[in-house]
C-alpha cells in the first residue's frame, strides 16, 4: 500500500501507539513503565504526528519501539503498489462535512 502522508489515520483511527513517556533515549520502549502502550482516540492527533511543509511524518518511524507496533502492521486490502484507500475514504468524509 502506498502511503500518500495526509495523516488522516493518524488522527482518526483508534489505535494503540507506544506512549512517549515510555520511549527511552535510545528509541527503544521501556517495558517496566506502568503503561509502555497507550490508546490513542479516533479524533485525536497522535502525539508522535507531526507535518512538515504538509506532508504527514511520524516521529518514531525509524525507532525500535516503532517496531510490531499496530502502526507497522497495518496493512489494507489490495496489493502493495495501490494507493491507500483510506486516503479516498478520510477525503470524502471531509467533503461530505463541509457540504453540511
Ligand atoms: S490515511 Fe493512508 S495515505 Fe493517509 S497517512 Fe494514513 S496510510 Fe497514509
Ligand atoms: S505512531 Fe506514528 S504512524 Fe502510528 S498513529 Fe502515531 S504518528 Fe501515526
Amino acid at each position: 500500500m502506498k502511503c500518500l502522508r495526509c495523516g488522516c489515520c493518524c488522527i482518526h483511527l483508534d489505535v494503540a501507539i507506544p506512549n512517549p513517556d515510555a520511549i527511552r533515549p535510545d528509541g527503544t520502549l521501556d517495558k517496566t513503565h506502568r503503561m509502555p502502550v497507550m490508546f490513542k482516540r479516533a479524533g485525536e492527533p497522535c502525539p508522535h504526528l507531526t507535518f512538515a511543509d504538509g506532508i504527514a511524518v511520524c516521529r518514531i518511524h525509524e525507532m525500535e519501539c516503532y517496531r510490531g507496533s499496530p502502526c507497522e502492521l497495518f496493512e489494507q486490502v489490495g496489493s502493495q503498489d495501490d494507493v491507500c484507500v483510506l486516503n479516498a475514504y478520510f477525503r470524502c468524509m471531509r467533503l461530505s462535512e463541509d457540504e453540511n
